[in-house]
């Protein structure tokens, strides 16, 4: 296993993590923790120390999981988790607290390593969040009481946003979605981090899926025949030297070992290879959203990129159904059809748009589902 230091803190954390959110329903839904377990302590005799959940995770019982695993482990390893108002429902400080007492206990800790302000969906959210009276403050006072150890932002917004977020100063790391093929949306935030010296985490090495679904698209990612493209994926990710820990969601031991594989003889990637990726991105996958942000200035302030990378579910799976999904359940986006119905044709968008999509024929689709 490869360490890397967290930020500014003195951690040395591994650069695989393990995300709590993909145990096995046969498993957990029989209440049958003890194999859930299994898979955790195999996760850190691998070197893996990092361990990232939430609650609501795993229909609420990732964090219970977890507890029952640590409870039967030397506490040689660090813990994240999450809150914030609009997935949580905590809507004061003391919400905030109680929310951290109760993860506390469930996790079987005395303390939470990184506790995440969770998925900050634009800079307008993370002000609301950090206001006087905020839940933010919630997160100071359980720092101040010993309970959290650092805290981190959890966020979805591009990588202007990041950048602004991170500036305030407020947080240790960020924990954000990249991978090959969303880089470009997120790229300035992982600048940012490294110009700041804030930790990286990375979520979604995968694509959520997507990658490993349509290995075909995605085999310019490997580097041999031998290779999978789901280890090419999470390669990509841990080969960039700002990335301090690249999250993957774990259900089998065969997916922690191919995790481990995929980071042997790592070696940094180049702004040439990443070049390449681009470019295979755009001749292989020439109809697809790259999440580049150039479109997103929209009059009618419409998530053009948000509801771009929603459809782009529906080109890699062939399902319609994907796109509401992701609208809803990934971009937590709440008006009618994501606000797709507010477009007016103006045509801005498209004339900015990196990938010469056919943004506003898509966009009548995404409303009249
Ligand atoms: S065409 Fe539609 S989505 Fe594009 S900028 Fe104009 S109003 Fe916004
Ligand atoms: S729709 Fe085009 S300009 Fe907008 S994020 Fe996607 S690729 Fe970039």
């Amino acid at each position: 296993m490869i360490y890397r230091k967290y930020g500014q803190t003195d951690k040395e954390i591994s650069i695989i993590g393990f995300g709590a959110m993909r145990f096995l329903d046969e498993d957990f839904k029989n209440g049958n923790y003890e194999k859930c377990a299994e898979l955790v302590s195999y996760a850190r005799e691998k070197g893996i120390n990092y361990f990232d959940t939430a609650p609501l995770y795993c229909d609420d019982q990732s964090e219970k999981i977890l507890g029952y695993a640590f409870r039967q482990m030397k506490k040689d390893f660090y813990v994240s988790t999450k809150t914030s108002t609009h997935v949580t429902g905590d809507k004061t400080s003391d919400d905030v607290l109680r929310r951290i007492e109760n993860s506390l206990s469930r996790l079987g800790i005395d303390r939470i390593n990184f506790m995440h302000l969770w998925c900050i969906l634009d800079y307008d959210m993370f002000r609301g969040y950090t206001q006087k009276g905020g839940i933010f403050e919630g997160f100071l006072k359980a720092k101040e009481r010993g309970l959290v150890e650092h805290i981190s932002l959890s966020t979805h917004a591009n990588g202007d946003d990041i950048e602004k977020m991170l500036e305030t100063g407020l947080f240790e790391g960020v924990l954000l979605g990249y991978n090959a093929t969303n880089f470009a949306f997120r790229e300035k935030g992982l600048e940012a981090a490294k110009r700041l010296n804030r930790a990286v985490v990375t979520m979604n090495p995968l694509g959520g899926g997507l990658i490993p679904q349509r290995a075909d698209y995605y085999s310019f990612l490997k580097q041999n025949d031998e290779d999978t493209v789901a280890k090419a994926a999470i390669r990509f990710n841990a080969s960039h030297p700002e990335i301090t820990v690249t999250l993957c969601g774990f259900s089998t031991k065969a997916q922690v070992d191919e995790a481990c594989e995929a980071i042997k003889d790592l070696k940094p990637i180049t702004e040439y290879e990443k070049l390449q990726i681009k470019s295979h991105l755009k001749a292989s996958l020439n109809n697809v959203c790259t999440g580049c942000g150039y479109c997103d200035d929209c009059p009618k302030g419409i998530a053009i990129p948000k509801l771009m990378d929603a459809y782009n579910q529906y080109i890699i799976t062939d399902k319609k159904e994907d796109i509401m999904s992701r609208i809803q359940n990934h971009w937590q986006l709440r008006e009618e059809n994501g606000g797709a119905l507010e477009c007016i044709a103006c045509g801005k968008c498209e004339k900015a748009c990196t990938q010469k999509l056919p943004i506003i024929k898509r966009l009548e689709e995404i409303a009249s589902l």
